[in-house]
């Protein structure tokens, strides 16, 4: 398969900087209102703080990938001795819990690292965090030329044929089409 480059653009996190101020959720969900900035819903950020004050514990958690079932991992870990929960650390908008699913339709979120036209200097979540917690890296890599990043668009689509099944969406399609 022919090869193609691709630029590649990711946060690292550095846990232990991030206060849990929330400043990410808000700018992030507000970013990507429609129309931009109309609205502000943490429950909309494509970045969300898994919190325990208690604990001190706060981790900045970015929207990745869209799964239709829950997988097995329910393991412990003690970083630094503070107990997290392997979930706490997962990016899937995934059946098992509330993160990364617009509220109204509970279709899965993902972080698009604030793709725009013009480009952003940086993502938005970075330029809010006053505290360095998100850190931006671009590397260009080599990758399959089939290889493409669905959208949206194509995430909402597959989440929909997972809940109600492929003939009712193509059905609903075509009536909307005649409308
Ligand atoms: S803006 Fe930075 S410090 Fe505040 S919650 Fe987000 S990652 Fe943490
Ligand atoms: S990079 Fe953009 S879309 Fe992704 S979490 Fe940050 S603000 Fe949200």
């Amino acid at each position: 398969m022919a090869k193609v480059k691709k630029t590649i653009k990711g946060l690292t996190i550095d846990a232990d900087k991030c206060n849990g101020c929330r400043a990410c959720e808000v700018i992030c969900s507000a970013f990507h209102a429609a129309p931009r900035y109309s609205s502000i819903n943490p429950a909309r950020s494509r970045i969300r703080i898994v919190r325990d004050p208690l604990k001190d514990i706060y981790i900045p958690v970015q929207a990745g990938e869209y799964t239709a079932s829950e997988c097995t991992g329910r393991n412990k870990y003690i970083v630094d001795g503070k107990e997290y929960d392997e979930c706490d650390f997962c990016r899937a908008s995934c059946p098992s819990r509330d993160l990364f699913k617009e509220p109204d339709s509970g279709l899965p979120l993902k972080c698009d690292m604030c793709e725009d036209d013009p480009p952003l200097e940086k993502p938005k979540c970075v330029e809010w965090c006053l505290n360095d917690a998100l850190i931006y890296a671009v590397r260009e890599e080599e990758v399959d030329e089939a290889e493409v990043s669905p959208g949206d668009v194509e995430i909402g689509v597959e989440s929909l044929i997972d809940k109600y099944g492929l003939k009712q969406v193509l059905d609903t399609l075509a009536r909307r089409s005649k409308a």
